[in-house]
């Protein structure tokens, strides 16, 4: 195995997640060894600003050193446990209390996943528990919209709202998608936003009287949709669709695995669009990415429900080995205290108008940037072919992806997600490194769109 390369012995013995091998093979590999700040560097030496904060999740950077030291230090005192049978760690009772101080909330319950995707499948057991217990078995369905990313196992794939899970014959049954509140994509000719917004909540409306609201178990959403592209709602979209949930009673989910702890300025995506959820999905940077961890924070009202339905006789029979892990626990509690009171929150606060600034200053530079979307810290320049009509390019020209690749040649790391770079960098970027975020990504947008003209 020596004498290979660390790209072949990558691409021999490891499988990677959503990955287009042949154009990986084109390419070549990048094989990781190290992070400073918001760069990462390669077995080569090669250096990133990765612009994606890895996957959302690297909030503080690659190698912030109070996070390094409260994972050691729990690794010293206690590096493992469950939280099964009435038993948990000291790590995990603190978390819970944290989580519910700093949520919305202010009374409530949390229960531990290791994942994302694993607290939305646990949110929507809960649910199906509890509508059962409460004497509702057939409040089964799940609400969710298109361009939603939930996550990856069968239940939060089946909430997610692409096409590319009919490979894998999901969605489930029940799992209903809605339309995407993207109103420049979505609003019809002549539409406004107000009446684009209306007809959403009709649409809302509409599916829970045809499906039956007694068969709906849940309503979910991003406050932004992250992996669909950057998608904040149109304006008053929650306003308009919150209040024909609660008159059906169907509980409303916020997932806010991207937008909680500060990608959005607010500690929670729900601050910044206003509304208060029944509950809310939390992950990534809930560890600033230190640590697999997802959790289910609920609300007063579903966490007393849960309460009554969990009785002697019938457990929640639910959970991960590594639930509520101590470790895990002690870095959330430290990354909470470093992003929310260590200016990281802050700083996106304060420099989301220059990051915006920036890129509508190369978005104009560029006749084939159609739109420039987002909020806080997470945003998307969506590249068309014709800006009139906002036509996008044809999908076998790849044009998201030959614009990423040629960041990556120049020492930039963003996503392509459909037709949109997407830009979510850690907090603790400097202005420097934001100009250099700005002029890589200008560089390999002259250079696609300049090839793709001659
Ligand atoms: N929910 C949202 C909004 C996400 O963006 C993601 C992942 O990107 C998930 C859930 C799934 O999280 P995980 O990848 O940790 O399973």
């Amino acid at each position: 195995m020596d004498d290979k390369s660390w790209a072949a012995r990558a691409r021999e013995y490891s499988m990677y997640g959503f990955t287009d091998m042949p154009s990986v093979e084109d390419r070549g590999t990048i094989v990781l060894t190290r992070g400073e700040g918001p760069y990462v560097f390669d077995t080569q030496g090669r250096k990133w600003l990765d612009s994606n904060s890895g996957l959302w999740n690297m909030v503080a950077g690659f190698d912030h050193p109070g996070l390094i030291e409260a994972a050691k230090a729990q690794y010293d005192r206690f590096p493992g446990y469950h939280a099964f049978f009435g038993r948990m760690s000291d790590q995990t009772v603190m978390l819970s209390e944290k989580l519910v101080e700093v949520s919305p909330f202010r009374r409530g319950k949390v229960f531990y996943t290791n994942s994302g995707s694993e607290a939305n499948d646990t949110m929507v057991k809960m649910l199906w528990f509890l509508h059962r217990s409460e004497g509702k078995p057939q409040r089964r369905k799940i609400l969710t919209r298109w361009n939603a990313y939930h996550g990856v196992t069968a239940i939060s794939a089946s909430m997610t709202g692409k096409p590319y899970n009919e490979v894998f014959g999901l969605p489930l049954d029940g799992f209903i998608h809605l339309t995407c509140p993207h109103f420049w994509r979505y609003g019809n000719p002549g539409e406004s936003e107000a009446e684009f917004v209306a007809r959403l909540a009709r649409e809302l409306e509409d599916t829970i009287q045809r499906e039956g609201a007694d068969t709906i178990a849940g309503f979910f959403a991003e406050p932004v949709q992250g992996a669909g592209g950057v998608i904040p709602p149109a304006k008053g979209y929650f306003q308009a669709i919150q209040p024909i949930l609660k008159k059906h009673g169907i509980p409303f989910i916020a997932d806010e695995v991207i937008t909680g702890f500060g990608r959005t300025g607010n500690t929670w995506g729900c601050q910044t669009y206003d509304f208060v959820p029944d509950a809310i999905i939390s992950s990534k940077n809930l560890t600033a990415g230190f640590f697999p961890m997802g959790a289910v924070i609920l609300g007063p009202e579903l966490s007393d429900r849960l309460d009554a339905a969990i009785t002697p006789i019938e457990e929640f029979p639910h959970g991960f080995t590594a639930s509520g892990h101590p470790v895990g626990c002690a870095i959330a509690l430290k990354a909470i205290d470093v992003v929310m009171n260590e200016g990281l929150a802050q700083n996106v606060i304060d420099k989301a108008p220059r990051m915006e600034a920036g890129l509508r200053d190369i978005m104009q530079r560029h006749a084939n940037i159609g739109e420039l979307r987002g909020v806080g810290y997470m945003w998307a320049l969506e590249a068309v072919k014709d800006p009139e009509t906002r036509q996008p390019f044809p999908g076998h020209l790849s044009v998201s992806e030959r614009i990423a690749n040629t960041c990556t040649d120049l020492g930039l790391i963003c996503r392509p997600l459909g037709q949109s770079i997407v830009l979510c960098p850690p907090f603790i970027l400097t202005d420097a490194q934001m100009d250099e975020m700005f002029e890589k990504l200008d560089a390999a947008l002259t250079r696609v769109f300049d090839g793709l003209r001659a």
